[in-house]
């Protein structure tokens, strides 16, 4: 997106990337539909960028989610608000819009240079790249890294560059990530089972959503959604039945009779197997399954989260390069013509598009602050 706005200002642009082809991670969205941005109205959207809102919020003024849906659009590729309020291409496929996305930016002159892997050797305002033909050195008159976070290395963002840069850089770690949870035995043998519809609590955060059991604890969008209210240690509260009151819950129960446990939640509450064995975790202390603490069981089940899944797994990373060494037009402020944008920025924020939005958004800002640069404006 920088490119984009840098050739239509009349700027000569390279693009050097370390992989063989470029947008891997991006194509790599698509298998999920590629949610490129969110229809919430502009207060709800900043606040899932949590403690970097104000930070991100003169990328998103400057590329609002209506204006990727134009953009999109632009290129060939119809977009559509989902049920939730997500934007996707009609198609859910990301290679259209790439492909047609970089038959533009050649078009407009841009030149692509893959297998150019940066060193993080900087001299003046050189930069070497290793490429299949050995080391090349190549100067530009602004520089632009969107090196990416740390989640799925293979794919290109490894997280490589952080020591390469003299600017405050938060350590990455994962965030839109899965959560390791101690087990029993038993728990263990429901992994890959959904929770369809529960409400997670952590923080001063609540989401209704659906979380997936894996052999290492918990997995899914809700709990993604939670992401800058979780930390190891942390207890998640898991209310198993959101459309019930703890009121109604307590009513219910008190009809139990002789009933079994088990088949009077499935019947009364049409709890899954899944739902009833979470219940059943580490509870089995006296006196457990008296309503009233049965009812407060299934409305807040505490579970503790023992730390996050390694990063590689993780959707997004957290952490990188902080704005407090940044100018506004995203220009390092230690090393004058270097600019960052994208997903080694230190903010985050949960799936829903946020992130595609951020990362391009950054992109156009970056692009500005570097033709402030190289072509200032005449006086008067
Ligand atoms: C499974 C998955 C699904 C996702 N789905 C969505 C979604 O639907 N919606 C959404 O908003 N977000 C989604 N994301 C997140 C989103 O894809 C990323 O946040 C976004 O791609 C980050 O963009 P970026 O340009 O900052 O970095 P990247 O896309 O990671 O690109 C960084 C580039 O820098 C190159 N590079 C790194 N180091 C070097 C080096 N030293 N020299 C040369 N090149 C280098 C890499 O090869 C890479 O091409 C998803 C992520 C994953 C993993």
């Amino acid at each position: 997106m920088a490119a984009e706005t840098l050739l239509k200002a009349g700027a000569s642009v390279d693009l050097y990337d370390a992989m063989p082809s470029l947008g891997r991670k991006f194509l790599l969205a698509g298998r999920g539909g590629l949610n490129l941005t969110h229809s919430e109205p502009l207060p709800a959207f900043l606040e899932r960028y949590g403690p970097e809102a104000e930070a991100v919020r003169p990328w998103i003024e400057t590329l609002p989610p209506e204006a990727i849906r134009a953009w999109a659009t632009d290129l060939g590729i119809e977009t559509f608000i989902g049920t939730s309020g997500r934007i996707f291409p009609t198609d859910f496929k990301a290679a259209p819009l790439l492909r047609a996305w970089l038959t533009r930016l050649r078009g407009l002159g841009l030149r692509t240079h893959t297998r150019h892997r940066w060193t993080g050797q900087a001299d003046g305002g050189a930069l070497t790249f290793e490429t299949p033909n050995g080391s090349i050195v190549a100067r530009g008159d602004a520089v632009l890294l969107a090196l990416g976070g740390a989640s799925w290395p293979h794919l290109g963002s490894d997280g490589a560059w952080t020591p390469f840069l003299p600017t405050p850089i938060a350590p990455l770690r994962p965030f839109n990530c899965g959560w390791q949870i101690n087990w029993s035995d038993v728990l263990t043998q429901k992994a890959g089972s959904p929770l369809k519809t529960v409400a997670l609590s952590a923080g001063t955060q609540r989401v209704r959503g659906e979380v997936i059991l894996t052999a290492y604890g918990l997995e899914g969008s809700a709990l993604y959604a939670l992401s800058h209210s979780l930390a190891p240690g942390a207890t998640l509260s898991v209310d198993l039945l959101p459309d019930h009151d703890e009121r109604l819950v307590l009513e219910k129960l008190a009809q139990r009779g002789s009933a079994s446990l088990g088949s009077f939640l499935k019947k009364s509450f049409r709890l899954s197997p899944a739902a009833i064995a979470l219940l059943n975790e580490g509870g089995r202390v006296p006196g457990w399954d008296a309503p009233a603490a049965l009812a407060r069981r299934l409305k807040a089940l505490p579970l503790v989260l023992t730390g996050p899944r390694p990063i590689a797994e993780a959707i997004s990373s957290a952490g990188g390069v902080q704005f407090n060494g940044l100018t506004p037009g995203l220009m390092l402020a230690e090393r004058p013509g270097w600019f960052v944008a994208g997903e080694m920025l230190d903010w985050a924020a949960p799936t829903g598009g946020y992130l595609l939005n951020a990362c391009l958004a950054s992109g156009v800002v970056a692009a500005r602050g570097m033709l402030a640069l190289i072509s200032p404006r005449p006086p008067g």
